[in-house]
């Protein structure tokens, strides 16, 4: 790429959270194969993101790439409003099978944020069918994350995410602690009395209790107790929340199972889901929800019509792609790959936590964070580690490597020893 056009970058593009007055370095990408990024200048990199959890299957995936190409010669799009097709069906048929028992009905939504959106409103619609319209505010947990619109927002951790930027056309949520008890803790009922309190409190407003299932992920990159989550829904059943789980990027396999849920047993009211549902190709994401909610709305006011329906839904090109990636999956070699990765994360990363640099060390899954004391600085970072041949972006003093189910032992090696080397430096 020429340094004009890096320099138009630079001068009129947005990158996810950037400034132009005190813009980072991008890198310009030629093409990606497998596990690896290949800039223009030739230099290859080994992908610790999977593009920031949805390349589950590696890059240009011959299967994925035969699923577009012959979608493309059907149709690309065509409207989902009195329509439906073959790609479709299939991926909804897919989704209802693998994800949590009573979940039977589908929303195929454009992004993980819109699912969220849509989440939101089915429960609030849930509600109102149901004549209790107060019902209308949402708990969480702090140090969360679902996305950047709106009601999003509202409910991503209140420091994280910049609340205080937003006041004023934020809806004031509310949120119980971080769960104190990780994977790994022996259980301590303890543990979910704050959030019991709150439900117990405020059970009369709320509409719903939305979380991210085991894996909190752009919010902190924690994981807590199952047993937490079997509370959760637990106690949203004895106070009539409903329970939102947001599995956007903890589904498709990336925790050692289908959805994080199934690590504790538990069948969400709603779960959204998107990032991997394509294999990383284009942009989708889908909401499912219970026979009660849908039954509920379905009687409801606006002739019981669920508010919404975006321009792209359904998109077909995107569902074909979704299938391919879901057949790639019901194959199950991701189960071993996952499992081979968390054991090699786990060897590799556990030793840093010695580092006077590093604040804590937490696998889960084909997921490795290591928490360093001091914030990173992410350009610095950023460049040694296409130095050294990886692709990796810390956020704040994060460093963490969720790859591509395929990767390799030694690929797998190479991301350690870099963050390492990173953490070794202080
Ligand atoms: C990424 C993410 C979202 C938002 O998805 P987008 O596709 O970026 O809008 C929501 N929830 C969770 C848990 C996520 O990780």
């Amino acid at each position: 790429m020429q340094s004009s056009d890096l320099n138009f970058d630079r001068d009129h593009i947005w990158h996810p959270y950037t400034s132009f007055n005190n813009p980072l370095p991008v890198y310009p990408v030629q093409r990606a194969q497998g596990c690896e990024l290949e800039l223009t200048d030739g230099r290859r990199l080994i992908d610790g993101m999977s593009s920031w959890w949805a390349a589950i299957h590696g890059y240009n995936h011959p299967e994925l790439n035969a699923a577009a190409q012959q979608q493309l010669q059907e149709m690309s799009h065509v409207m989902f409003g009195g329509i439906t097709h073959q790609p479709a069906v299939d991926l909804c048929r897919r989704l209802v099978k693998h994800s949590p028992a009573g979940l039977q009905r589908v929303f195929l939504a454009d992004s993980g944020s819109v699912a969220v959106e849509v989440a939101i409103k089915m429960a609030v619609q849930y509600w109102v069918a149901r004549e209790l319209p107060a019902k209308n505010r949402l708990a969480t947990l702090r140090g969360g994350y679902h996305g950047d619109t709106f009601a999003a927002m509202s409910v991503c951790d209140p420091v994280n995410g910049m609340h205080s930027l937003f006041r004023g056309s934020l809806r004031e949520q509310l949120f119980a602690p971080v769960p104190s008890l990780t994977p790994d803790d022996e259980w301590d009922p303890s543990a979910i009395a704050p959030l019991e309190h709150l439900l117990a409190e405020h059970q009369h407003e709320l509409a719903a209790l939305i979380l991210e299932p085991i894996v909190q992920g752009a919010g902190g990159m924690r994981f807590y107790h199952p047993r937490y989550l079997q509370e959760a829904a637990a106690l949203c059943k004895r106070y009539q929340v409903l329970l939102i789980a947001d599995e956007i990027a903890t589904g498709f396999g990336r925790t050692g199972r289908w959805f994080a849920c199934d690590h504790a047993d538990v069948s969400p009211d709603i779960m959204c889901v998107g990032k991997a549902l394509t294999g990383g190709y284009m942009t989708q994401a889908a909401v499912l929800c219970s026979d009660d909610i849908a039954t509920t709305i379905s009687h409801g006011p606006a002739n019981g019509t669920f508010m919404h329906g975006p321009t792209f839904m359904g998109n077909p090109l995107a569902c074909a792609v979704a299938n391919a990636s879901l057949e790639l999956l019901e194959r199950n070699e991701w189960q071993e790959q996952v499992a081979a990765i968390a054991a090699q994360l786990k060897t590799e990363l556990e030793p840093l936590r010695q580092l006077a640099s590093v604040a804590d060390v937490r696998c889960f899954g084909a997921i490795g964070v290591v928490e360093m004391v001091a914030p990173v600085d992410v350009a610095n970072a950023q460049q040694q580690f296409v130095e050294a041949g990886v692709w990796i972006r810390p956020f704040g003093r994060l460093v963490y490597l969720m790859p591509p189910y395929i990767i390799t032992p030694e690929q797998l090696s190479k991301l350690t020893k870099a963050i390492a080397e990173l953490a070794r430096q202080g």
